[in-house]
């Protein structure tokens, strides 16, 4: 763990679509509770002075500015859906402040389909306009080290996908998941917090229940966990009733400081 400790500010604590949903009245869609207000899904990990970002969702932009983001050492990305990619175009103003390229990180398919879907930040044409400065690596299954910090990747089932979850000291974020494989388990002993995938109430292909993502605290036992990638289904107050004490939902704003438990 770094010395001078560990902080995670959730950026976004919604599903794909957010919360509101575009053309939705619903109870939570219409709350006046700022908590059932959810951009896209992200955190940043901050520690010893470096911000590492976990996805750039289409909401970058503003979950940064709302942050007050005033630097940016590194990307991780967790899979290559639109909701945690597209909004990599807008850490532009983070090359500028800093003159410095930012490396990313995932696995190889995702860092092909971030290529991909920028065609035009990799191309070998030169820009003739500003574009972002990145430095792509793809990781493999082992750890590595960011600023004195190991991230450790977690297989997660995702549907018919295998994406990342990642850990970092006392701390693990898995978002998108539909199943954690036993292996992948068993790499997550010992954590402060946990964040999980906690959807809705109602079975989905490819992500996790409320029912589900409590089994999981209690298998993985970490001192805290807290839901993410939430849908319009719960409205966050009346949720966390429902809630043991150690288990809390995530919301856009939420700052948690990590300590030591491994
Ligand atoms: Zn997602
Ligand atoms: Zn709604
Ligand atoms: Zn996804």
């Amino acid at each position: 763990m770094p010395a001078d400790g560990l902080t995670i500010t959730v950026l976004g604590s919604g599903t794909s679509v957010g919360v509101p949903t575009i053309g939705c009245h619903c109870a939570v869609c219409t709350s006046s509770d700022p908590r059932d207000n959810r951009l896209r899904p992200s955190i940043l990990v901050s520690y010893c002075g470096r911000n590492v970002l976990i996805d750039t969702t289409p909401d970058f932009r503003f979950q940064a500015l709302r942050a007050r983001i005033e630097r940016l050492d590194a990307i991780v990305f967790t899979h290559a859906h639109a909701d945690h990619i597209m909004g990599l175009d807008d850490v532009r103003p983070f090359n500028f402040r800093q003159r410095t390229t930012i490396p990313m990180y995932g696995s190889e398919d995702t860092i092909a389909a971030v290529r991909r879907v920028f065609e035009y930040i990799f191309s070998e044409r030169g820009a003739e306009s500003s574009i972002p400065k990145l430095d792509p690596h793809a990781i493999d299954g082992q750890p590595f080290d960011l600023f004195g910090l190991e991230f450790t990747p977690i297989p997660l089932l995702h549907g018919r996908n295998s994406i990342y979850g990642y850990r970092f000291g006392a701390a693990a974020y898995l978002t998108d998941h539909s199943a954690i494989p036993e292996e992948s388990a068993g790499k997550l002993r010992g954590l402060d917090v946990l964040f999980l995938d906690a959807l809705r109430r109602k079975p989905h292909p490819t992500h996790t229940t409320v029912a589900r993502a409590l089994e999981h605290v209690e298998q993985l036992a970490p001192r805290r966990a807290f839901f993410t990638h939430i849908c319009h289904d719960l409205p966050h107050e009346e949720t966390e009733r429902s809630l043991p004490q150690h288990v809390r939902l995530a919301y856009d704003g939420l700052r948690i400081e990590v300590g030591g438990r491994e």
